[in-house]
């Protein structure tokens, strides 16, 4: 009986029926939870029968309550998990029954539960606010764990960064593969130039997979440039070449032209707003522009911080089905693996680094608290923003506090979904404005140099 986390007396009629037809009566009702390194088993409706000598274990209701399975052998078993395959527990067989021995310790502190198992609200924001159909649709597929059972989210931030239209492709022409054909579309100029100087986005779509590659840009001509990179990236990266490249950019770009053809790229100019594959670019640029507005309605960042947004709504994004019914990534089309869905944290939320390799002085601090700012493509990391000296760092090892948003001072704005949202971003001249964004904290404040204090006689 200690051994249940709550238990109530049972009055039932029903007894335990054991191997010789001996109904044995059962006092109490209860449930129990175990606890290991990466799972916590529980054990619900156990039911107390003293007169038994054994406890026994109905392995059915085991698997279903906690999406395992059990693998018998002659001398020992194995309790495996439904996702993952791994071995979660084994135990030996002893006489004629396999013996099962649950670990009683004590509950790990709940803090460093939090990563593998969070709200449906948390896995939500991480993934990039999904619609809930993609959502629905990944949570199943991923077996992501979720804490909670009910999936009615009610999101603040979807309804202000967001039109109410579905970002679901349509079936339109396919290509066979990768890199056959690639759209490219040129957003900006920003309100606001970002932290770091760019006032432009490149998004580039490849039209087979619809994986997309976000590049920020200082003028609209770095766009050359930038193109250079993008080719050889992804000759590196893949074993094919980029075949066709579409664009509706005009004269300006005309030095574009001739680069393309010099390495054997077809150029294809559209008129905007005609062609089908505009209308993949379109949507596809949309659908970062707002899950970007939404990220930073989420976490409050300032709007120089944009481009963070933008980028890792791009990650997301590219982490998504592109259709409800297909639920394959674009990233898995791409790289032929699924993604890593146990690295997505809340974007903008405190993270604690660990810094010990950017730190020279032993004495120093290993850790300090910054904002979480995105993933680091070209090294499997986390962005992490220290507001007091400006510095963003890329560290693997971090901690997060997920539900605290440093730049949120003021209480979430409730829209109304009834009313015609006035946040919406009009495409392609959109603004990533957030109305009522609350200033930067005073710590940013003291830190810009750019102020002359002038001190009165
Ligand atoms: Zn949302």
């Amino acid at each position: 009986m200690s051994r249940f986390d709550s238990a109530e007396p049972y009055y039932g009629d029903d007894s335990l029926h054991v191997g010789n037809g001996t109904g044995l009566p059962i006092l109490h009702i209860g449930s129990s939870h175990h606890y290991l390194p990466n799972k916590t088993f529980s054990l619900t409706n156990i039911l107390h029968a003293p007169q038994i000598k054994r406890n026994l274990l109905f392995v059915q209701r085991f698997c279903h309550d906690n999406n395992v399975y059990f693998e018998f052998h002659s001398n020992f078993f194995s309790v495996k998990d439904e996702c993952t395959h791994n071995t979660l527990l084994t135990g030996p067989s002893e006489d004629v029954l396999y013996s099962i021995t649950l670990p009683t310790a004590l509950p790990v502190p709940k803090v460093a539960f939090s990563t593998s198992r969070a709200s449906a609200a948390t896995w939500h924001q991480r993934l990039g606010h999904p619609h809930h159909q993609i959502f629905n649709t990944m949570l199943f597929k991923y077996c992501l764990p979720i804490s909670n059972k009910t999936l009615d989210l009610h999101c603040n931030s979807c309804l202000i960064g967001k039109s109410s239209k579905l970002h679901l492709l349509s079936s339109e022409y396919k290509s066979s593969h990768i890199l056959d054909l690639i759209l490219c579309d040129i957003w900006g100029p920003a309100p606001v130039t970002s932290f770091d100087g760019h006032n432009y986005f490149l998004l580039c779509v490849d039209h087979f997979s619809k994986f997309m590659w976000l590049f920020p840009l200082k003028r609209k001509s770095a766009v050359f440039e930038v193109f250079k990179r993008f080719v050889t990236m992804d000759e590196r990266q893949f074993t094919t070449q980029i075949k066709c490249v579409q664009t509706d950019w005009g004269g300006e770009f005309r030095n574009l032209s001739q680069f393309f053809s010099s390495i054997g790229i077809i150029h294809r100019l559209s008129c905007p707003h005609t062609s089908e594959q505009n209308g993949i670019v379109e949507r596809r640029h949309r659908h970062v522009v707002e899950t970007g507005l939404t990220l930073m309605a989420q976490s409050n960042i300032p709007q120089h911080f944009w481009h963070f947004a933008s980028e890792t709504a791009t990650y997301l994004i590219n982490r998504m089905p592109s259709r409800a019914n297909s639920a394959i990534s674009p990233f898995e089309l791409v790289f032929k693996h699924k993604p890593d869905f146990f690295f997505l944290r809340v974007f903008g939320c405190q993270c604690y680094p660990h810094l010990w390799p950017y730190n020279p002085h032993k004495m120093d601090f290993r850790s300090t608290p910054c904002i979480f700012l995105g993933y680091s493509t070209s090294h499997h990391g986390y962005r992490c923003f220290d507001p007091i000296t400006e510095r963003m760092y890329i560290a693997r090892h971090v901690r997060f506090s997920e539900t605290i948003f440093p730049f949120k001072t003021t209480p979430e704005p409730i829209p109304s979904p009834s009313i015609p949202n006035p946040y919406v971003s009009t495409y392609p001249t959109s603004a990533l404005i957030i109305p009522n964004a609350a200033p930067p904290p005073a710590t940013i404040e003291t830190t810009t140099h750019h102020h002359h204090h002038h001190l009165s006689p």
